[in-house]
């Protein structure tokens, strides 16, 4: 396996990553604490720091998002909803329409999002996102091709496995899947960020298997290829995964939830400080930032009971 690196001439690379979208079980908030399940995130969030996983995925605290994941979010949705429109219509005009009817269509759902936009950066803020448009069609051409499916979530529950009792059930949301005649299978999540530094592939790496593992449990096929589409710089890594590694990633997501269950038994979360922090919301709460640790509110479920947090 490698991934493979596909750099649009003339535009740069930035040196680290950062969430560049409302996660899709977040828009809008949930306050209520619900059925968890392991989703690329909140393993992602778990293996960057326990206490930031804690906060997301047990107590469910409010995060505030940026103007950039609502940029995301806008994108994803102008994307999504190209797909719905004849192939011949696909031309960058429309999609430019649909960008500017998905923040409306945001605005009118959460109307709070005004604040975080002000009228005066409006503007701004949607030529950036027809500025990420742009560069979506520097990498392809979406009216040569028409997708299986787009947003589609997924769920996998790794507990059929049946070699114990510490299974998985994995959750996520898929961007796009593209079937080609033959049957072979194609991933595609879009990045309104720019794309990784070497030093942080690994998070993208580690979404992408998660999919691939996902799909192929669902459809009993290996994708012949994942495609992560950073919009930002017009870059895009590509992942082409096998059955034995796949396997090998299944075992590693148990052990991740072995680990994050544990924890959840004991309430035990730690902190753990980096680069990453500076995007955190919860340093008032936070030992590392000089704050105190809220009370534990305990697993979401009974001790016992086959569930999963997300
Ligand atoms: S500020 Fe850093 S160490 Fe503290 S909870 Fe957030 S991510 Fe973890």
């Amino acid at each position: 396996m490698s991934l493979v690196r596909h750099t649009l001439p003339g535009v740069s690379v930035s040196t680290e990553s950062r969430p560049d979208a409302i996660p899709p079980e977040r828009v809008p908030a949930l306050p209520s604490r619900r059925t968890p399940a392991l989703s690329p995130s909140r393993a992602g969030d778990y293996k960057q720091c326990p206490l930031l996983y804690r906060y997301r995925a047990i107590d469910r605290l409010p995060e505030v998002p940026t103007q950039a994941q609502v940029k995301g979010t806008v994108v994803h949705a102008a994307l999504e909803n190209l797909f719905d429109m004849p192939a011949g219509l696909r031309v960058p005009e429309s999609a430019e329409m649909l960008v500017d009817g998905a923040w409306g269509a945001l605005c009118e759902e959460s109307p709070e999002l005004r604040d975080l936009v002000p009228d005066d950066q409006v503007d701004r803020f949607l030529s950036d996102a027809h500025q990420l448009i742009a560069t979506y069609y520097t990498l392809e051409n979406p009216t040569a091709f028409t997708p299986e499916s787009c947003e589609l979530r997924v769920e996998v529950d790794l507990r059929a496995d049946g070699e114990d009792d510490n299974g998985v059930l994995l959750r996520g949301f898929v961007d796009r899947i593209d079937v080609a005649p033959d049957g072979r299978v194609r991933v595609v999540d879009y990045k309104t960020g720019r794309s990784p530094g070497e030093s942080f592939e690994s998070r993208a790496l580690f979404q992408m298997k998660f999919y691939a593992l996902a799909i192929y449990r669902l459809r009993g096929v290996v994708p012949a290829r994942l495609q992560l589409l950073y919009l930002a710089d017009g870059q895009s890594l590509t992942y082409t995964p096998d059955k034995a590694e796949l396997e090998r990633f299944a075992k590693t997501l148990k052990a991740i939830w072995k680990a994050i269950q544990k924890a959840g038994a004991t309430g035990e979360f730690p902190p753990k400080k980096s680069r990453m922090c500076q995007w955190c919301d919860h340093k008032a709460h936070c030992p590392e930032f000089g704050g105190t640790v809220l009370p534990y509110p305990g697993w979401p479920t009974a001790p016992g009971e086959t569930s999963h947090a997300e």
